[in-house]
């Protein structure tokens, strides 16, 4: 699908720059969104650099009228959507008893209620359409339990679900819904934790192949769900992790 117009959230660093231009370099038109508009201008730069096209649109996942602006400018911009990335997210390290509704509520209003204010954007195109995809950033957290994580694992086993059952509605009209499931990834949202040796040598540990993922990786199998799997693959979890996931 050369020439797909691909909105992806979180663009500006990380994994969500590194999917963005890896769908640039297949001939995507990427639409770049996020909150720092200055790291979203440089992946557009980037991109175009490469013979690439990109927009930059700036949007909060939390607020449902910025969203909605989201997708009626990519409309005006290139007249149709093809695919959503669902990359946005954030993670916070706290044990549970010691958490407070704020920060429950960041997490949840990021990683769930994002993803679903996005999606029926995106949803509500691709039934029009009778085509469209969607590929939304869940983690390995979300399939495995893991101590001062319990808001994280709890949004990310909610985006591994609702994956499943928007699959199933979307199946009807033509469109697909797969999720990737990351194992740790060298990015800005563990870099505290990689500077600290013995915290970094103890997470390797845990997995089998004894090192972090490249976005790169990740990309790839982004890539392949965006834009060449088959139309009859959907509602899936695809864990890029080392083995984490397996032992
Ligand atoms: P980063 O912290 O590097 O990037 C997160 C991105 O999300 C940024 O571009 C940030 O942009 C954006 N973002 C955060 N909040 C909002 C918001 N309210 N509205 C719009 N954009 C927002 O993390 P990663 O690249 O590592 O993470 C990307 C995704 O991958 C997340 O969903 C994360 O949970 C998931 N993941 C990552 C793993 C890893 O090891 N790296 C492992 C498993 C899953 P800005 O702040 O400018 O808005």
């Amino acid at each position: 699908m050369s020439n797909a117009v691909v909105v992806v959230t979180g663009a500006g660093r990380g994994i969500g720059e590194c999917v963005a231009r890896s769908l640039a370099k297949e001939g995507a038109k990427v639409v770049l969104s996020g909150r720092t508009v200055s790291a979203l201008e440089g992946v557009r730069d980037a991109i175009e650099a490469d013979g690439g096209t990109a927009l930059v649109r700036p949007t909060d996942v939390m607020d449902p009228e910025s969203i909605a602006g989201l997708f009626d400018d990519t409309e005006k911009a290139f007249g149709k959507l093809d695919v959503l990335v669902n990359n946005a997210g954030i993670a916070t390290q706290t044990n549970m008893v010691d958490m407070d509704e704020a920060e429950w509520d960041r997490i949840f209003n990021t990683n769930v209620r994002g993803l679903f204010l996005s999606s029926r954007e995106a949803g509500r195109r691709f039934r029009d359409a009778g085509a469209g995809r969607a590929i939304n950033i869940a983690s390995v957290f979300g399939l495995v339990g893991r101590p001062g994580f319990s808001a994280y694992c709890a949004s990310k086993g909610a985006v591994i679900n609702f994956t499943r059952s928007v699959a199933a509605e979307w199946a009807r009209f033509g469109a697909q819904m797969n999720a990737v499931a990351p194992g740790y990834i060298a990015t800005d949202i563990n870099a505290e934790m990689r500077a600290d040796e013995a915290a970094y040598k103890k997470v390797l540990r845990g997995i089998p192949a004894y090192r972090m993922g490249t976005p790169e990786e990740l990309a790839n199998v982004v890539t392949y769900l965006a834009l060449n799997a088959p139309d009859f693959l959907t509602g899936q979890t695809i864990a890029v992790d080392g083995g984490e996931s397996s032992v």
